[in-house]
């Protein structure tokens, strides 16, 4: 079911009109507003009447991670501080946080982003969605819980952790539509066959599953053991948070909310537009935030867009997953290698669990890789399988994938730290001020 068939089936035609207008009134807006932007736009030689059709879009300067900043709080308001009603902050675990702010227009705007991302994945007036999100400052949990109560879905608002309870309440209560991270969902799934159910028994029909990176390898895992269709939901604090685009059941690329959101590929190096189709760094500017309107974000996410029509009949644009961070691209050797590479290559393999981590050191001059992977218990308690095989075949798969050797450690299952937010996927153990 479509949640707002007029918005998500619109010809590209009267979308691409709805995008100007609104992109000329946000301009204008935070160009009088801002002082922030005033500047920012001067400084570049643009003027928000200089904005006469989407192709002049890339006149318009970027705003990057360091302005949002530098901005720290409440720098980049458009609206009088009492017209904000909610705040979410990034985590900040890698400088001063990004705090967003939201109108009640922008909660509203937020709630029917997530709720048609709820009908994506099939939900209805009738389901009752475990949101195993953090609720907090992080914006997972509200934003999941804001889509919830728009569509009149049932919200259990779970949060992460206590595992124990989150399969109590799922059991009891047949809840069966998930949300959290795909490795809390994983680690919910193991929990769960410990317990001794199996997918069969467990009553979700739908997860979505976000706010990490993870692989259709990844997927096939956690779709089997769940006994569940999953669907890939794409946000970010900056922006609003979970929502901003969510995959349907053709699982073929995320539906961005685009009468929302406007989305452009750059290529991060020379940051020129890259042509329809290609792959690199997306960059999105919020269409109708009032709060805190953000122009032409680089989001340092690697994707592309596709523009073609889907078969579940929505005419947004898709991105595709995402592959990378322009700035979690890993140099090693020389080689640009992305995290997600390696955890494909793992799980290609049987034997083993997606649970792994990669360590990079620099004994002396050369970088070396190390990745621990857990196997899977039944690999553990079969003593007739050669570990070393396993081993090799592991290190032959992933120098295929990036082209450099690493160094493939066989670990016991459950022995890598568990996560019940994002997952700490990579040690970089190098000194590379030196
Ligand atoms: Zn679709």
């Amino acid at each position: 079911m479509i949640w707002n068939e007029e918005a998500e089936c619109m010809s590209r035609e009267d979308k691409e009109e709805l995008q100007l207008a609104l992109f000329q009134k946000q301009v204008k807006t935070v160009y009088e507003k801002v002082p922030f932007y005033k500047k920012k736009f001067d400084d570049a030689g643009f003027h928000p009447d200089d904005l006469k059709t989407l192709n002049d879009v890339k006149k318009i300067p970027f705003t990057t991670k360091d302005d949002l900043r530098s901005a720290y709080p409440f720098g980049l308001f458009a609206v009088p501080e009492d017209e904000i009603i909610e705040l979410h902050s990034t985590s900040g675990t890698t400088g001063t946080p990004v705090v967003s702010g939201y109108t009640r227009h922008d909660i509203d705007v937020w709630g029917e982003c997530t709720g048609r991302a709820i009908w994506m994945a099939g939900g209805t007036k009738d389901s009752i969605i475990q949101n195993s999100y953090g609720y907090g400052l992080f914006t997972g949990g509200p934003g999941i819980d804001h889509g919830a109560k728009t569509t009149g879905a049932m919200v259990l608002p779970m949060s992460s952790g206590n595992t124990a309870r989150q399969m109590k309440m799922m059991m009891d209560l047949k809840c069966d539509i998930l949300t959290c991270t795909p490795s809390y969902a994983l680690y919910i799934a193991e929990s769960l066959e410990k317990a001794g159910y199996s997918p069969e028994d467990i009553p979700l029909k739908a997860g979505i599953f976000g706010a990490e990176m993870w692989t259709e390898e990844m997927r096939k895992e956690i779709e089997t053991k769940l006994g569940l269709k999953s669907h890939n939901i794409y946000g970010l604090t900056e922006m609003m948070g979970p929502g901003v685009a969510a995959e349907c059941d053709e699982q073929n690329g995320l539906h961005i909310q685009d009468d929302h959101f406007y989305a452009e590929i750059i290529d991060p190096d020379t940051l020129e537009n890259l042509p329809e189709g290609e792959t690199g760094e997306l960059v999105l500017t919020t269409l109708t935030k009032e709060g805190m309107p953000i122009i032409r974000f680089r989001t340092k996410d690697i994707t592309s867009l596709n523009y073609d029509s889907c078969p579940c009949g929505r005419t947004t644009i898709r991105m595709n997953r995402i592959t990378g961070r322009s700035d979690d691209k890993l140099k090693v050797k020389g080689v640009l290698v992305f995290p997600s590479q390696i955890e494909s290559a793992i799980l290609q393999v049987d034997g083993v669990t997606a649970n792994y981590l990669i360590h990079i050191t620099r004994p002396k001059i050369l970088d070396e890789i190390e990745v621990k992977i857990e196997i899977s218990p039944e690999t553990f308690s079969d003593e007739m399988r050669n570990l070393e095989t396993l081993q090799r075949e592991l290190e032959a798969k992933i120098h295929s994938a990036i082209g450099i050797k690493v160094d493939v450690s066989l670990v016991e299952p459950e022995s890598l730290p568990r996560s019940e937010g994002k997952a700490v996927r990579v040690i970089d153990d190098r000194n590379l001020d030196k």
